[in-house]
């Protein structure tokens, strides 16, 4: 079936309305008619060619909330009519140890990624700036009632993207979490950290954004760009959780952690890291990093998003306005997601 998109014609171009094919919907897939899809940086690194590389023309979306239109014979999971989400992969081998582990994010044959990816029939997939998707029902979440269909949307990517290393590092109870960069999936973070019952505080470029994060879960927010902050905070945090999609002086965050403080980007630098190992020799500190997660663990993300009554801080905007959006991203002016609303692209 032909179905309206938005994609990038080449690298950094600006996106532009068109027409792509969807696959007939097979024995295993569901058919999802898009409510909203998310714009995460990683739709912007890719399309720019940040990452090398990409199949243009590329629809970008990863953070997609619809509602199923058609299941295939065989599909249990889901049912017609059933509010579904489909995040940043849409299938894996399903039989590696990674896949059997519920991290199908790291099958050792690759997942394969919502767009830009070489989906099993052999077609590139396209992403959800689109008003229908073909998804495999296995890679396929529930959204539970209670939580708003745009609101979710960005928990497929943001919310997962931070949920997953906030409860692998124990994020809890009598824990200080530092989130580094409030943005899409730094206001997430928050609000997770702070829902699993840590204490949070923010790191920011600078204290613009103070009244937000304190109103997200944030017990002190902190602004970067005073050195104060690096002697004030040193030792502090059991868990740094870096959002940043520039380069950071590592090392200046790796002081801030205790011993056995754990600090994970999730942010994609541009550059290699410069880490002084003495760091991490004197605190016996861990600096490691983690990419989405698995679907079970997505699943799980849901219900306790929905259980919390956590959604995502959305500004709406039209398909046409997505090239606005994007420079908007990248100036950091964003609060503190947007979101396409899918009725527009036609
Ligand atoms: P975003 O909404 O643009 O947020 C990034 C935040 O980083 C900004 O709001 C800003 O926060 C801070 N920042 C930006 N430029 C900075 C600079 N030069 N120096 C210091 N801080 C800066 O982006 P996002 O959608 O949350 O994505 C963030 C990063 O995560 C991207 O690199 C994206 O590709 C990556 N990502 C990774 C995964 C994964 O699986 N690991 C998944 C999704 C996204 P302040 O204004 O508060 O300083
Ligand atoms: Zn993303």
């Amino acid at each position: 079936m032909r179905v309206n998109a938005y994609a990038a014609p080449a690298a950094a171009e600006p996106l532009a309305p068109t027409t792509i094919e969807r696959r007939e919907v097979g024995p295993g897939d569901v058919l999802i008619r898009i409510e909203y899809a998310g714009i995460c940086h990683s739709d912007i690194h890719t399309v720019n060619g940040d990452w090398g590389p990409q199949p243009y023309p590329l629809v970008p979306g990863h953070e997609i909330v619809g509602i199923v239109e058609q299941a295939g014979p065989g599909v249990t999971r889901h049912r017609v009519g059933d509010r579904v989400g489909v995040g940043c992969m849409v299938n894996s081998c399903g039989r590696c140890a990674n896949c059997q582990g519920g991290d199908e994010q790291y099958c050792s044959q690759g997942m394969v990624p919502t767009y830009a990816g070489v989906d099993r029939d052999g077609t590139t997939t396209q992403g959800g700036y689109s008003t229908h998707v073909v998804v495999d029902a296995e890679y396929v979440l529930s959204v539970p009632e209670g939580l708003d269909a745009a609101a979710a949307a960005p928990l497929l990517c943001a919310g997962i993207t931070t949920y997953a290393p906030l409860r692998r590092w124990g994020a809890g109870p009598g824990r200080k979490v530092a989130v580094v960069g409030l943005g899409g999936l730094g206001h997430m973070a928050v609000k997770i950290a702070h829902a699993l019952g840590a204490e949070v505080t923010v790191l920011s470029q600078s204290l613009k954004k103070q009244e937000d994060g304190l109103r997200l879960g944030a017990g002190d927010y902190r602004a970067t760009s005073d050195p104060g902050t690096f002697t004030d905070l040193a030792g502090r945090f059991d868990l740094i959780v870096n959002t940043v999609s520039a380069d950071l002086d590592v090392n200046a965050y790796l002081g801030l952690l205790t011993v056995d403080g754990a600090m994970v980007n999730v942010g994609v630098a541009p550059s290699p890291l410069a880490v002084d190992g003495s760091l991490l020799l004197g605190g016996r500190r861990v600096l490691t990093a983690s990419m989405i997660g698995g679907i079970a663990l997505t699943q799980e993300m849901l219900d306790f998003c929905a259980e919390h009554g956590i959604g995502a801080d959305v500004e709406i905007v039209s398909a046409e306005q997505i090239n606005e959006a994007y420079q908007r991203v990248l100036a950091s002016d964003v609060r503190y997601r947007f979101v396409i609303d899918a009725a527009t692209f036609g």
